[in-house]
């Protein structure tokens, strides 16, 4: 079922047509549980039972500390440490090895990240939504091939979303659809790439810079990295 929650922020990243639409999305949930959990939700005891469980991966770790809210991520390390220390003792009464039972604990407590979660519960939806418009929406058709490309992650994932949610015939228009805008946009970024290359070889100094002057932060954003550089 489509989700207003889900299919306004898919049409207006769509609408922007600016690098891949999930990218933009996914940064938006990020933006939104990061400024949730340094506020708001940061003192609710329910929030912070799960804080204290999950942690934070080492990227949302360094998120939290450049959105320099100094003491709501104090106070949450003070309760989350405390956590930590029960959860990585062993069991006082337990026939298992102590070094294997720590170890387990310790690989469980790296690989939680309650941001991660949680934008992770509506992203999923934000794909599922994607797949509904493209079935239901004519006008979001259009958009979708007006997109200038997928990252690689997205593409996969978009895809993948795609054959479980949509009827087999939409599901093949689809796939031309998608593979049209991903395959001319890896053309024109091979093609730029290859001259900014060119560049560099003496047959070519003193040339005036074109838009390939971009090609090296455009391709990197294809792959996902948002270096915080902008064009110049
Ligand atoms: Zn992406
Ligand atoms: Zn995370």
């Amino acid at each position: 079922m489509l989700e207003k929650l889900y299919t306004i922020p898919i049409n207006e990243a769509f609408e922007a047509a600016d690098g891949c639409p999930f990218c933009a999305l996914y940064k938006k949930l990020e933006g939104d549980e990061l400024s949730l959990i340094l506020g708001a939700s940061m003192m609710e005891p329910d929030v912070r039972e799960v804080t204290n469980k999950k942690g934070f991966c080492r990227d949302h770790f360094l998120k939290m500390h450049k959105a320099q809210k100094r003491l709501p991520l104090a106070l949450m390390l003070e309760s989350h440490l405390a956590e930590v220390q029960k959860m990585l003792k062993p069991p006082a009464l337990s026939l298992k090895d102590k070094g294997e039972s720590i170890a387990q604990s310790a690989k469980k407590l790296s690989e939680s990240c309650y941001v991660c979660d949680r934008i992770e519960f509506h992203f999923e939806k934000m794909f599922s939504n994607a797949c509904l418009l493209y079935d239901q929406d004519s006008d979001f058709r259009a958009k979708l091939k007006n997109q200038p490309y997928f990252c690689p992650e997205h593409y996969a994932r978009y895809l993948a979303t795609a054959k479980a949610a949509l009827p087999k015939r939409r599901y093949t228009d689809f796939v031309d659809d998608i593979r049209e805008v991903e395959e001319a946009y890896l053309a024109k970024l091979s093609d730029l790439i290859g001259r900014f290359c060119q560049k560099f070889d003496y047959h070519h100094a003193g040339e005036a810079w074109g838009e390939e002057k971009g090609a090296v932060l455009d391709s990197l954003a294809f792959f996902g990295v948002d270096t915080g550089e902008k064009k110049k």
